[in-house]
């Protein structure tokens, strides 16, 4: 029998093929020194690179290594929703896998958790690498959903932080789709805090975050935590009613007192027929998005679906200590997303 981990790191991977071994190596030279039993658990989000093979190789070489394979990319949140789900430590880091998230850092982390802390999140004091319009779209996330949203989401933090197990249980057992997981762990509560580090440049490749995927991220949080949007047509209604009102009498005086300011008909009733449609459009969309994600819901699918998990199966070791790779019995294990 292997000693269950007191650490575990979860590292989503998205096609990072030429960063896998280095990220084993860094972690593992963090976690040896603490002197803890760990475990890494990679979850490999539907890379179509060479990084399913490197892991592989990672697992025949690491028992502590263990990937869980997606049927197909499913997104960062949900890679790192599985990487929780199947996280067997005391403690467990979330990790990006890019080394943008230094590993050294985990041992403040592990510092703070000694101290009685459940939540410690990283706080980026300086982001490296990253062009000016991540960064400035990055400071300005952080700061609107701080202020839009009723939990108390700390700013200039990802998902790079260590959770105690009953925070991590509280957080499995939140089902919900399209999920912001920083949000979700602050709204949990408990006792938290936080440190700061310098975010890194990444070790190689490229962001697996292009606009596209940044913005549904941040319509994720912003949905996923506030009303405001939804109760901000509100306020458009009252300005344009209020123009209204003041409209009429202005122009009822201009025409009885034979001015001769006249108010161009087609022109002007063409160009307030887009702008309000346009305020219309824009409310629309925002009920759209609340409305697809209670669909979402409605559906119930899993959150991800594993193709197959590898790792060292400690009861299949042979006399001879040869340790085979397990492969999963049953081939599709789904994420849950209802009660258990
Ligand atoms: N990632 C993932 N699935 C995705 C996109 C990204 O698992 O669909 C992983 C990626 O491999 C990395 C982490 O999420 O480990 C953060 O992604 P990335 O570094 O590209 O984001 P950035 O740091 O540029 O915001
Ligand atoms: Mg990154």
């Amino acid at each position: 029998m292997s000693t269950r981990p007191v650490i575990s790191v979860v590292a989503p991977v998205y096609n990072e093929e030429p960063i896998i071994d280095e990220l084993h190596r860094r972690l593992a030279a963090v976690l040896d020194s603490t002197g803890e039993p760990w475990e890494l658990v990679m979850v490999n989000d539907g890379s179509y690179d060479g990084s399913a093979e490197k892991m592989r190789a990672l697992v025949e070489r690491d028992p502590r290594v263990r990937v869980v394979n997606f049927a197909r990319n499913f997104g960062h949140q949900n890679a790192v929703t599985a990487g929780l789900d199947h996280a067997r430590g005391d403690a467990v880091v979330i990790i990006d896998a890019d080394l943008q998230d230094p590993p050294e850092v985990i041992l403040q982390l592990l510092e703070k958790w000694r101290e009685g802390y459940q939540v410690v999140y990283a706080v980026r004091s300086e982001r490296r690498g990253e062009s000016w319009f991540k960064k400035f779209t990055a400071k300005l996330f952080y700061r609107l959903i701080y202020r839009i949203t009723d939990v108390n989401i700390p700013v200039d933090t990802g998902d790079f932080r260590l959770l105690d197990r009953q925070v991590v249980d509280a957080l499995n057992a939140m089902r919900e789709h399209n999920r912001f997981i920083r949000g979700l762990t602050s709204w949990i509560g408990f006792r938290q805090t936080g440190i700061t580090y310098v975010r890194q440049e990444r070790f190689a490749g490229q962001t697996k975050y292009p606009l596209r995927k940044m913005i549904r991220f941040a319509l994720d949080a912003i949905t996923g935590f506030s009303y405001f949007p939804l109760q901000v047509a509100i306020y458009a209604s009252l300005i344009l009613a209020l123009l209204a009102v003041l409209a009429i009498p202005v122009v009822a005086l201009l025409r009885l007192s034979g001015s001769n300011i006249q108010f161009e008909g087609q022109a002007t009733t063409l160009v307030v027929l887009l702008l309000v449609s346009s305020f219309q459009m824009f409310f629309f969309f925002i009920l759209g998005q609340y409305v697809a994600r209670i669909y979402d819901e409605v559906r119930q699918r899993p959150l991800y679906v594993v193709a197959d998990i590898w790792e060292c199966q400690p009861d299949s070791a042979g006399p001879g200590g040869t340790e085979q790779i397990g492969q999963k019995v049953d081939s599709a294990e789904v994420g849950e997303t209802g009660e258990k």
